[in-house]
């Protein structure tokens, strides 16, 4: 198999513009009606007791969508203990099996398409959109990965001399922890999941506190697919949980995907732990930036502006935080961006006519609600858009912002919602440009709109992003397509969904036989 092109292919997607396919959507997704009533602790394929709360519906703030029974402590031990035990019967799982159980999975959530976007919409707050590229990303990884897992776990016979054989292979660690945002509750947490399993490990997942019931529906569809209940425990509960899950004595390696914060905070607890030195996979935030020069065309940098940085209410690691727009086509750009965002519509995220959905929480919120206030006093507020009222007025939401800063040295932290920050350069200026860019320590996403090739050139060189967009927007990165992650404060890598990244997972051996 061709390392770029494994024999598979990524999911179908649907034309929004077809009315009969998208009235059958809106029809299937049904957000009142949800899959999954419960969020457990399950390990060893037992359900465990934990503390209940409701989990509430950002939408409107009152609609309980479910119950989350969050672990105790010392479940999340006995959760580790379980994986520890199911690691010696799912590592002898030949890697073809492991292929074909990953392929079982995507075609549940294949068939689950509807029930996993209506759980998108009430616990997450996903638009039909946003929710559908959602459960494509992750039938695509079950896929992708699946595919790899029969690349990558092929036992390979290295050139030696006559007389010996070399055989390098790759098998699983032990037992992963797999700690997952909420912005993308189902892809990035199965990501991780089917990643680690494919390459031999049993895991121990725990999905972000704010989002427990599509962790619990997608484990489930996971062991009915066949992944056996030994080797894989799901734990929900909050970050204090997942810090116990990465202490633990047992835990051979730990993929994480969220903020910049706590990825340091994982890797600080791994570095003190006695024993093993355990990996750490991160992928974690991004203040990104676009870059705009006066050749560009202002139609398309406004959409794509506007789809990059408002679109799933910017809760995206990859969303453009950060608009550097030269000067003489900067009021035109401007001008542009805040009247195509004032006419985004906020609203029921499984309504059709909706673009934009809550935020995920009051936290969430408020926080986005202090830094406009400060960028009031501060800065220039250069559009401010509406939230809704009526019946979804309870709900978190957030409108999308456009600010005009002094000084991008003005944007020091990674501000995670739809507000769109924007600085002016000079002609001349374009190194300070990149250099300041450099000087955020972060390097997940990058725009670039300019029609002159060595312009595009010079900033991905300098620049060490992990996924370089040219004339286009900076989210959406598809699966084995344009593999995704950063560096610096962004993360770790491998990136997710590209060809180094299982090997990542696994352990290496040489077996050197005198023949
Ligand atoms: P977060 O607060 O860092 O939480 C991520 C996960 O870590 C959650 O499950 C959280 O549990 C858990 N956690 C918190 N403290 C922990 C600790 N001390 N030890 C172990 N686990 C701990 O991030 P978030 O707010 O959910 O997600 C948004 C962030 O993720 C943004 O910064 C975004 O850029 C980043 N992100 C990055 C990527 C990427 O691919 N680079 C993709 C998506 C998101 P609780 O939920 O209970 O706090």
């Amino acid at each position: 198999v061709d390392l770029y092109r494994p024999r598979r292919a990524n999911s179908r997607g649907l034309e929004f513009g077809h009315r009969a396919a998208l009235a059958a959507l809106v029809k299937g997704v049904d957000a009142t009606a949800v899959p999954v009533a419960d969020a457990r602790p399950v390990a060893g394929g037992k359900a465990l007791q934990g503390t209940a709360r409701p989990v509430v519906s950002p939408v409107d703030g009152k609609t309980v969508v479910g119950t989350v029974h969050e672990a105790a402590p010392d479940t999340a031990d006995a959760a580790v203990e379980a994986a520890a035990k199911g690691f010696a019967a799912w590592s002898r799982v030949v890697p073809e099996e492991r292929a074909r159980i990953l392929e079982r999975i995507a075609d549940a959530y294949e068939d689950k398409q509807d029930d996993l976007m209506a759980l998108l919409a009430a616990e997450g707050g996903r638009t039909l959109v946003d929710g559908l590229a959602e459960v494509r990303e992750a039938i695509d990884f079950c896929r992708y990965y699946g595919a790899e897992t029969r690349r990558v776990f092929v036992e390979k016979v290295m050139p030696g001399p006559t007389g010996e054989e070399n055989r390098y292979r790759h098998r699983g660690r032990g037992v992963f922890v797999c700690i997952s945002p909420w912005n993308f509750p189902l892809a990035i947490f199965t990501g991780q999941i089917v990643a680690a399993l494919a390459a031999g490990n049993a895991v121990v997942a725990k999905p972000a506190e704010q989002t427990p019931l599509v962790g619990a529906f997608a484990v489930r569809l996971m062991h009915e697919a066949g992944i056996p209940g030994e080797a894989l425990q799901i734990v929900p509960g909050d970050g204090a949980v997942g810090a116990r899950l990465v202490g633990h004595r047992r835990v051979a390696g730990v993929a994480f995907t969220g903020s910049t914060e706590t990825g340091g905070k994982i890797n600080r607890a791994l570095a003190a732990k006695d024993g093993p030195i355990v990996p750490l996979i991160a992928e974690t935030g991004g203040i990104n930036s676009m870059i705009v020069d006066a050749t560009a065309l202002p139609e398309q940098v406004a959409d794509d502006v506007v789809m990059s940085a408002f679109r799933s209410a910017g809760q995206r690691c990859s969303a453009l935080r950060l608009l550097l727009v030269q000067e003489d086509v900067a009021d035109k750009v401007i001008d542009m961006i805040c009247g195509a965002a004032r006419e985004l519509t906020l609203g029921d995220p499984a309504d059709p006519a909706t673009d934009i959905g809550p935020v995920i929480d009051a936290e969430a919120r408020d926080r986005l609600a202090a830094h406009v206030a400060r960028m009031e006093t501060e800065q220039t507020v250069r559009f401010s858009g509406a939230t809704p009222d009526g019946p979804l007025a309870g709900g978190t939401w957030f409108a999308p912002h456009v600010v005009e800063l002094e000084s991008a040295a003005d944007l020091t932290e990674e501000i995670f919602g739809p507000v769109l920050h924007v600085v002016r350069w000079k002609a001349r200026d374009l190194d300070a440009v990149i250099d300041r860019i450099g000087a955020t320590g972060y390097g997940l996403t990058l725009g670039v709109h300019s029609r002159i090739d060595a312009v595009h050139r010079k900033v991905a060189d300098r620049l060490p992003v992990g996924n370089v967009y040219v004339n286009r927007n900076i989210i959406g990165a598809v699966v084995g397509t344009q593999p995704f992650g950063g560096s610096g404060l962004s993360g770790t890598g491998p990136k997710a969904g590209g060809p180094d990244y299982l090997a990542r997972f696994a352990q290496e051996q040489v077996v050197s036989i005198n023949t």
